[in-house]
């Protein structure tokens, strides 16, 4: 199974669902971990696991000073970047397209979106050095389906970030491999409105071909596979994890 050790990964949303996950797996298989997160009391929790290795900071990945500055302190500790998991996102309100503001508009496609860039940036600039670095960026099967009715903002920016992985991937290669995981209806907070109704979660597994909701666990995997030299022919390409949906 592939092994990371002394290799660092930034992941951005760490602190929970499928970013927590991510972590948790590479920790265990070696990796110095760079996380970055909104909430403080959550990061603890995952540095105090190894604080010889997880690198936390309270980050807010729309704040384009935040991350340069979070940048450089995580740079002279672990000295360059080999992974980066471009994670952290919101749906935002529900809204219709003539309810919404552009505060909200604002705020969902900077989380969701100028952050890929900004956080690529940064991850680009300050290379490792080593060979087999990569880029995993979270898209959804909304990119496609258009998502839940009141949330545009949210699907739209899912889409935009499917064209930057395929971009990015051009731009890159051969040196940075670029993939993206498309979760379909995964059990973390985000869903938190769909988890908590017994109701929505059976007429939601119902649609989906696997007859059940993903858990975060199972994309992390995916994830783990994209970022191994297991996947070293695959570049520029989104993966559906979402039970055939
Ligand atoms: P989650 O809410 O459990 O985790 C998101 C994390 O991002 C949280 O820890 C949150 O504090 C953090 N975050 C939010 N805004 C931030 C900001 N401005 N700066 C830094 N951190 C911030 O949700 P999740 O399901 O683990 O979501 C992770 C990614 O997966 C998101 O991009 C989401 O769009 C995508 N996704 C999730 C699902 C799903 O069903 N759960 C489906 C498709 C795509």
């Amino acid at each position: 199974y592939p092994c990371f050790e002394n290799r660092t990964a930034l992941i951005t949303g760490g602190a929970s669902g499928i970013g927590r996950a991510v972590a948790g797996k590479l920790l265990d298989l070696g990796a110095n971990l760079v996380v970055w997160d909104i909430n403080a009391a959550r990061l603890e929790e995952l540095r105090v696991l190894a604080p010889d290795r997880i690198e936390t900071a309270v980050v807010d990945v729309s704040d384009s000073s935040a991350v340069r500055a979070a940048a450089e302190v995580a740079r002279a500790r672990f000295g360059g970047f080999d992974y980066l998991l471009n994670n952290a996102g919101i749906i935002g309100r529900h809204m219709s397209v003539t309810e919404l503001d552009e505060a909200e508009l604002d705020r969902v496609l900077a989380v969701n979106l100028k952050s890929v860039f900004v956080v690529s940036n940064v991850f680009l600039s300050a290379p490792s050095g080593r060979e087999g670095r990569a880029i995993v960026n979270l898209s959804s099967i909304a990119q496609r389906t258009g998502g839940m009715v009141g949330s545009i903002a949210y699907a739209t920016t899912k889409g935009a970030v499917h064209s930057f992985t395929t971009a990015l991937a051009k731009e890159l290669a051969p040196h940075v491999r670029v993939n993206a995981m498309a979760p379909g209806v995964i059990d973390t907070e985000i869903q938190k409105d769909v988890f908590t109704d017994p109701s929505k979660i059976a007429a939601m597994a119902d649609v989906i071909p696997l007859k059940r909701l993903g858990t975060a666990d199972e994309v992390a995997d995916c994830a783990v596979w994209l970022f191994s030299d297991a996947s070293a022919y695959v570049t520029g390409i989104s993966i559906d994890v979402s039970g055939g949906r």
